[in-house]
């Protein structure tokens, strides 16, 4: 037997599983609606024309360095500074930065920096529900999750006073990790008021945000909307970690690009705590890679280039809100019966559609339509010409 004849075979993930299914089905009309990965209105994935543009100025001056342990200065300034803006911290040097290996490894980084450092309780308090990694994130990083009360099934929409009541009755200096915008799964996002009275209660009750800022620009196709919440709570000069991700809202998936930021109350604070996120990272990627980080900041850093971004990331949010309206159109019009409203008023990448396990097997296996199994769908795997396809086969799973 070998040293490893023990070892279990374990569950593929439960989102990435999905593509594989997708895969292997060798029908002309499957729709993958499972993984979050944007693609234009003839289903391909899209290279932004601002991404083309800062590659073919990066292809003059090749590097292929190491980067610092904390990754590319100009990068983790622009990034930074894209969440907060002017935000008092930042006009005021109190904030600490790490580029990091995308919003996954920023998240798994600052875990591994409140497990060390932060000085109570190490319970972290998640939405229910949530993106799947979370938890494993955070179990990784040898912390507890608890989860606290987000979503409601009957509105389909928030439960701002359960949500409200779990926050005021957590003990003082907990952590609530939030979704800056674009809650996933569900696509349900306090409104600016409801962000104002959660802040107002976290400042209270001295709780660390940590705010999961995987789809900035691409939930409204406004940058600063987006950045509502974290600017936010950074003006109200509330204890937080944001954890930024370059993934969805440059197209750059594969690049594994995010940054890290921590709040601190002085810049000789700042300093103590980068130094620690440095040996943090060390032991366990050495640095980060350079060819995203390059990318990001010859856009944010050149305004000409910054303003086709902002055009590039509209249009993709703008398609996805389009592709909502479209969807349920059908749905109508096919003659279901049931209320879909709630797919137009949800935000971001995904529509929680309330779809029951049974449908979704019944999608996968009858209609070859790929999604998880919480009745998910990624908006971005919808197009002019398999929308209806896919209304009509929700109309018919829910009959
Ligand atoms: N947080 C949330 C809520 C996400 O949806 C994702 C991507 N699915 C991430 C973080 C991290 O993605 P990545 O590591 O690719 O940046």
């Amino acid at each position: 037997a070998s040293q490893w004849s023990s070892v279990p075979k374990g569950p593929p993930d439960a989102i990435l599983g999905i593509s594989e299914a997708f895969k292997r089905d060798k029908n002309p009309r499957k729709v993958n609606l499972g993984v979050g990965a944007y693609r234009d209105d003839s289903g391909k994935p899209v290279i932004l024309p601002s991404v083309q543009k800062a590659k073919s100025i990066i292809l003059e001056t090749p590097d292929h360095e190491y980067l610092p342990i904390d990754g590319l200065n100009k990068f983790t300034q622009l990034a930074t500074s894209l969440a907060y803006d002017n935000a008092s911290p930042l006009k005021d040097h109190r904030v600490a930065s790490i580029q990091s290996l995308s919003g996954t490894g920023a998240l798994r980084l600052g875990m591994a920096f409140i497990k060390r450092f932060y000085p109570y309780s190490g319970k972290v308090y998640i939405p229910n529900p949530t993106w799947g990694n979370h938890k494993a994130i955070i179990q990784h990083s040898g912390l507890e999750f608890i989860e606290y009360t987000y979503y409601d099934p009957n509105t389909k929409g928030l439960n701002i006073e359960d949500f409200l009541g779990e926050i005021d009755s957590a003990p003082k200096n907990s952590i609530f990790l939030l979704h800056a915008c674009a809650h996933n799964p569900t696509g349900v996002d306090p409104s600016q008021d409801q962000w104002r009275e959660i802040q107002d209660l976290m400042a209270r009750k001295q709780h660390l945000a940590i705010f999961d800022m995987a789809y900035q620009g691409f939930a409204s196709g406004d940058v600063d909307k987006d950045a509502f919440a974290v600017r936010l709570f950074a003006n109200e000069e509330n204890p937080m970690i944001v954890m930024q991700s370059f993934a969805k809202n440059f197209g750059l998936y594969g690049e594994r690009i995010g940054n890290l930021s921590v709040v601190c109350n002085s810049s000789q604070e700042v300093d103590r705590v980068s130094s620690q996120l440095k040996i943090l990272a060390r032991p366990m990627y050495s640095n980060p890679p350079i060819y995203g980080s390059r990318i990001v900041s010859t856009i944010l850093g050149n305004p000409e280039l910054k303003n086709q971004w902002l055009v590039d990331v509209k249009t993709m949010a703008d398609r996805i809100i389009n592709m909502r309206s479209s969807l349920v159109k059908l749905l109508e019009s096919k003659g279901s019966l049931h209320d879909w409203s709630h797919i137009v008023k949800q935000i971001g990448m995904f529509a929680y559609t309330g779809l029951l396990p049974e449908n979704c097997n019944e999608l996968m296996d009858k209609h070859h339509i790929y999604l998880t199994m919480d009745g998910r769908i990624s908006m971005a795997g919808l197009n002019s010409k398999n929308v209806e396809y896919v209304a009509e086969a929700i109309e018919t799973v829910t009959r």
